[in-house]
């Protein structure tokens, strides 16, 4: 519809306000209802204390969520209510809280008010994470919403469990059929041997267990009979809602299989799988509301590649309609009525509504056709249910079923937001995780659009699906507070993985060139890299940078992305590697490093990765030279060993996998040579090269060893004691993969110099090959970081340390209004213990003793 005419009513807030958990024990979920319809008509003529939220999720989302009781009763409860009261009057709110509590305590109820902002907040958190109720069917739901008359709530709740119920059994019944079977075929298939009797014995108890169930079934709403453990006048489902009748299904059948077929080891995992297989399509229906209006949200998750199983929620679904018009409910909520519920509709009621669409839409402009019983259905593309076989299929050959489930049961509660670096509000939508999410599931759409709607399938529509995954730096920060663990990270792996695989990722030449310098090892051809890129190609940019600044509004209207590249200017490098200075030469020797002078306090290997030994150097000397002096035994690998992960971060997993096996190949060859060193920890010098080294399994290749980062190995082992407070306060920059997993940057800065850094949030715009492949995002993360900068200081020149190589070249292209040199927290640290000439007393020393060639 239209809005025409609009009137807001704003109220005062409140001044007080209580929240109230109510958590219901017991058998059935009547009790919750009961509460419901008395908490209801106990606010409603009050006018001084007011109910203002009345939310409720039944055992299933409890379950669903891994709800933890407020109360100290240690069952889980069959419903959670939460209520919210206010009131100006602080004296009569507390007693209405009080009051609701002693009203619904015979309902075997147990009632906390919070005691703070923060508990309440804590209470309403659970409310929240309510979209994980589709988590075991990865993702898929059914969902639709009802309203049912308040008064006939408690009917209702009891039409659910008994539905459950009902599908709980059939399903069991579905697992006697299974077993049964492929019993049969067993005994055939073994011939008559000791086995047959006892397969034999077993089925006629199964038949049994099942013929009970069915009688169950059949029986629900009829008195029991003696035969079935009744014989009052109850029916059968009261008297198994009150445990009269219990269902053991887990002692009729599974524990008496695992018994009667002890030691048939293929039998107990042919029926375990059996029994896997038909738990997981086992019909749920869960209810939450929106008690206080009778609206209840009635979802049933369901695996959308599983037909069967789709169309028995489609069934189930059908029913619970029809009791909702039954008790006098109606079936439009919130969610309206679409085309998945036209059928529930009478002909009477859209009638009436053709009636009065042809008085005041005579030309059907608004959703024309729709709500007519003769609409077409399969004339239009939605993804509704009918559909869904269909899509799975699409999905499948689209390769989008893996990515299609991992985002499917995002609620969209925007939680990742406070914690992605790269969510920059004023950027574009792909700057907000929630957004890149549901971007995935528009496009996902649009291929499932086109694939309806033409004759073949087409995969135009996956290029901008990069264009999302562009906007991720797989910094995995946004799984922490997921209250579904999605994880954005890994979802964009996927994404650039597929389009390696479809052959839909951009040829970039820049990232092209990088995985190609990087996969060189010689010594020789690094040496001419270095020269040609670092010293050449760095201070060609620089020359560029300075020549672009006085025409850049120009060039960034006709020559965008050369603008791009020249917005930040790249920092001096490009100074001899650590095996140019020494002449560390050979990929078929490894060397260590060991001080004469000092007694051997441990020994490590260190993985200088990259960054750390080809673009800046000095990190890697500066690593080697801490250690040194403090005692600790440094081994390093042979030359120029790239961890894998570039290609990894471009999609090009193969060769990630290929890097890691040799890498792995070449560890276990150095550790094969120094096992009397008794290496204790690899220490590196970045963060992706830890997460990628974390994939090596290390500990099974140095026994036991534990990936450390430098800057945490010495300030744990406390090998220089605590330097002195710096006098200004110092910047830091905590990568988007901090290597500092183990005490963390605040616990390291203070054990190192006794100061708790001012910590700058956001990404710093480089992202390992990001800056290359979008210079554009890169450069719009870099504003972020600049005025996140200006926010904590005045000054026009920055220094800001930091722990990952590749930070420190994206910190040092914020350049501008405010001028700013990323520094290596391990080069800072030597300076600081070890003196400002430590690198040169360093190389001076080491070169007369303490170097060990080792050969494989
Ligand atoms: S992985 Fe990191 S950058 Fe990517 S969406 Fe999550 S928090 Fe944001
Ligand atoms: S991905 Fe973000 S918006 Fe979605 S459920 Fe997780 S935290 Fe909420």
């Amino acid at each position: 519809g239209i809005i025409t005419t609009a009137r807001f009513v704003l109220y005062h807030p409140f001044a007080h306000c209580k929240t109230i958990c109510l958590e219901f024990f017991g058998n059935n979920l009547i009790n919750a209802s009961k509460a419901i319809v008395d908490i209801m008509n106990t606010f409603e003529k009050d006018a001084v204390v007011f109910l203002t939220a009345l939310e409720h999720f039944d055992e299933k989302y409890v379950l669903a969520i891994n709800y933890r009781n407020k109360s100290k009763r240690t069952s889980i409860p069959k419903a959670v209510l939460l209520v919210d009261i206010e009131s100006n009057n602080e004296e009569l709110l507390l007693g209405a809280c009080e009051r609701v509590i002693d009203m619904v305590g015979p309902y075997n109820t147990e009632g906390i008010i919070a005691s703070d902002g923060k508990e309440r907040e804590l209470f309403w958190a659970d409310r929240k994470n309510l979209g994980a109720i589709a988590r075991h069917t990865n993702a898929f739901k059914l969902n639709e919403d009802v309203v049912i008359p308040l008064e006939k709530l408690p009917l209702f709740a009891d039409f659910i469990e008994k539905l459950n119920l009902q599908k709980e059994l059939e399903n069991d019944i579905r697992i006697i059929d299974d077993v049964e079977r492929f019993l049969c075929d067993a005994k055939s298939a073994q011939g008559a041997d000791f086995s047959a009797a006892r397969i034999d014995s077993f089925i006629d108890g199964l038949r049994k267990v099942r013929a009970l169930y069915r009688a169950y079934v059949e029986n629900f709403d009829r008195p029991a009979g003696p035969e079935l453990g009744g014989g009052k006048g109850e029916t059968v489902f009261k008297l198994i809602q009150d445990g009269t009748i219990t269902i053991q299904f887990e002692d009729d059948v599974i524990t008496h299989f695992a018994i009667t077929f002890h030691g048939y080891g293929e039998l107990l995992d042919r029926f375990s799988a059996v029994v896997q297989n038909e738990r997981k399509r086992k019909i749920i229906i869960a209810t939450h509301m929106h008690a206080g209006d009778g609206n209840v949200h009635v979802n049933i998750p369901v695996h959308s590649n599983d037909y069967m199983m789709m169309r028995e929620a489609d069934e189930t679904a059908g029913v619970i309609m029809q009791e909702t018009v039954r008790l006098g409910g109606v079936i439009s909520g919130e969610h309206g009525i679409g085309l998945t519920k036209l059928r529930f509709i009478d002909n009477e009621v859209l009638e009436e509504y053709r009636k009065y669409k042809l008085e005041n839409d005579s030309d059907d402009l608004f959703n024309p056709g729709k709500l007519s019983a003769d609409f077409p259905q399969s004339s239009i593309y939605t993804p509704s249910f009918n559909l869904l076989e269909l899509e799975a299929f699409i999905l499948e050959a689209t390769d989008l079923e893996s990515l299609s489930t991992s985002i499917a049961q995002c609620v969209r509660c925007g939680k990742c937001k406070s914690v992605c670096n790269t969510h920059y509000p004023c950027g574009t939508m792909f700057y907000n995780p929630r957004n890149k999410i549901l971007g995935v599931g528009l496009i996902m759409e649009a291929v499932l659009y086109d694939a309806q709607t033409s004759t073949s399938l087409s995969f135009r529509n996956f290029e901008k699906l990069r264009e999302i995954s562009d906007h991720c730096t797989m910094c995995h920060r946004c799984q922490v507070p997921c209250p579904v663990n999605i994880d954005f990270g890994n979802i964009t792996l996927d994404v650039r993985k597929l389009m390696v695989q479809r052959k839909k990722s951009q040829f970039k030449a820049a990232t092209q060139f990088t995985i190609f310098f990087l996969r060189r090892r010689g010594y020789y051809v690094n040496k001419l890299l270095r020269v040609l890129v670092f010293r050449l190609g760095y201070g060609a940019q620089r020359l560029g940078y300075y020549l672009n600044r006085p025409v850049s509004k120009i060039t960034r209207e006709l020559l965008p992305r050369i603008n791009g590249y020249l917005a930040g200017r790249f920092p001096r490098t490009g100074q001899k590697s650590l095996r140019e200075r020494l002449r560390l030469k050979g990929g078929n020797c490894f060397y260590s490093f060991e001080n004469p002078d000092l007694p051997v306090r441990k020994s490590v290997v260190y993985f200088p990765g990259c960054g750390s030994e080809r673009m800046f150097p000095e990190i890697s000397i500066a690593v080697i030279a801490l250690l040194y002096n403090a005692g600790v035994r440094v081994v390093i690998p042979p030359e120029f060993i790239c961890c894998g992960y570039p290609m990894l971060a471009n999609g090009m997993t193969g060769q990630a996998d290929m890097r890691s096996y040799e890498n792995r190949v070449l560890f276990h060859r150095i550790a094969g040579t120094t096992g009397y060193m008794d290496i204790e920890h690899i220490i590196v010098s970045c963060g992706t090269c830890f997460e990628m080294l974390e994939k090596y399994e290390i500990e099974n290749i140095f026994n036991g060893a534990s990936i450390m980062d430098i800057n945490e190995f010495i300030a744990r082992e406390e090998v220089y004691g605590k330097a002195a407070a710096p006098r200004h306060p110092v910047l830091y920059h905590e990568p988007c993969h901090t290597p500092l997993r183990h005490l963390g940057y605040e616990k390291t800065f203070e054990k190192l110099f006794g100061i708790s850094p001012v910590n700058i949030p956001n990404c710093c715009g480089e992202g390992g090959t990001l800056a290359l492949s979008t210079p554009e995002i890169s450069n719009t993360l870099r504003e972020r970081k600049k005025l996140n900068l200006l926010g904590v200081t005045r000054r026009s020149k920055l220094s800001v340390l930091t722990t990952c190589p590749s930070c420190v070249q994206g910190l040092c292209k914020i350049n501008g209004e405010l001028s700013v040199i990323g520094r290596s927290l391990a080069v800072y640290a030597a300076e600081r213990f070890l003196g400002h000439d430590w690198e040169k007393k360093f190389i001076q020393t080491v070169k007369k003793k303490g170097i060990e060639r080792i050969l494989f």
